[in-house]
């Protein structure tokens, strides 16, 4: 895929979520013909407000696990919900989607030789005895457990596309993206910087699950989608590939900074650390660097700043 050349079709599944329309945005910039397919689960169409008066952009109303008929060079397999608190609502639905998915577009991209991005996700290590996690690690997931649905459903996924890649040649390429946060997250999402921004600027109570000692490391969405764009420029990729930022935060110091981005009356509150929930998670990203030459740019202070402009226009404070 060649940036800039004539314009040439890419489809974006997920395309009303968080990622999935910001990468939409940036595939026009850069003179794409985009297809966006979502099924409005967990998306909202106002994130594709500013796509929609785009004539290069179209919108279908439709669900990945159904066949599909769109001619694209690029397919982004975003569509999957990835909050905690929404792929568990329905976790028939989030393992299909992702499993049934990802052989909806294999059969898709085997007739049209389409590659095929496919948004993996930190989840597949699970709780990692490894740290931080590499992707030649194989994992640490309960499948059995609440979260499975999610984790068990992409590393099937992950399988499905490796297969075909061996099978059938298909030009199959794996990103495991880590906790990825900015601007149009949902307010319900349910994950921890939408939670935490949306609680300080309403002056509730900071909801700090556990001790709030375990980690995360956020990576902007402006960054992941600059990776992604630049995985799908690739002539090929071999093995999955780790997209996100390497600098680590507790919960705890996550809270404290964007109380002190807010002026807020917000207090912490402790409840219970949810099921499975890992305690450590840092990607290694080596091979991102080596292979892309992925350098994370925006720093998660700068980052927090742009979400909470943004929370704050939307919810008109
Ligand atoms: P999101 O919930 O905002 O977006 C997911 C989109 O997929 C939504 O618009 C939803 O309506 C749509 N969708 C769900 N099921 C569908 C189906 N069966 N058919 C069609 N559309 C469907 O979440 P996001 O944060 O934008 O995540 C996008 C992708 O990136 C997901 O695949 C997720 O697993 C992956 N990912 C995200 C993160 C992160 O931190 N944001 C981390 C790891 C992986
Ligand atoms: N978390 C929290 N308070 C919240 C939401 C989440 O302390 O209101 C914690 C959660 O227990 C986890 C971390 O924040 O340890 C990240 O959770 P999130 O749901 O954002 O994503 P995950 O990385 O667990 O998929």
């Amino acid at each position: 895929m060649a940036l800039g050349s004539s314009r040439r079709t890419v489809l974006v599944t997920g395309a009303a979520g968080f990622i999935g329309s910001h990468l939409v945005d940036r595939l026009l910039a850069e003179n794409f013909e985009v297809v966006g397919i979502d099924s409005l689960l967990t998306g909202d169409l106002t994130n594709l407000t500013s796509a929609n008066r785009d004539p290069h952009f179209h919108f279908q109303m439709g669900d990945v696990r159904e066949p599909l008929n769109v001619h694209a060079e690029v397919i982004f397999n975003m569509a999957c919900p990835a909050s905690p608190v929404h792929y568990q609502h329905d976790p028939y639905a989030t393992l299909t989607t992702s499993v049934v998915g990802a052989q909806r577009l294999i059969d898709q991209a085997r007739g049209m030789r389409s590659t095929i991005v496919q948004a993996s996700t930190s989840e597949v290590y699970g709780d990692p005895t490894i740290h931080p996690q590499p992707e030649t690690y194989w994992g640490n997931v309960n499948p059995i457990g609440p979260r499975a649905c999610y984790d068990e459903g992409k590393r099937a996924a992950e399988t499905l596309l490796v297969d075909a890649k061996r099978a059938w040649g298909i030009d199959t390429r794996i990103v495991r993206i880590f906790n990825t946060y900015g601007p149009r997250m949902a307010f319900n999402d349910g994950r921890v910087v939408s939670n935490f921004i949306a609680q300080a600027l309403t002056n509730q109570p900071i909801t700090l699950y556990g001790d709030g000692r375990q980690s995360r490391s956020f990576c902007y969405v402006d960054d992941l989608v600059e990776g992604l764009l630049r995985v799908a420029m690739l002539p090929t990729l071999d093995g999955p590939l780790n997209l996100g930022n390497p600098q680590e935060f507790t919960m705890v110091e996550l809270a404290d900074t964007i109380l002190s981005l807010v002026d807020s009356a917000s207090e912490l509150m402790y409840l219970p650390l949810p099921v499975d929930d890992p305690r450590v998670r840092r990607p290694d990203i080596t091979k991102a660097k080596d292979v892309i030459q992925f350098e994370p740019a925006v720093e998660l202070r700068e980052g927090l700043s742009r979400t909470i402009e943004n929370f704050r226009s939307r919810l008109a404070l």
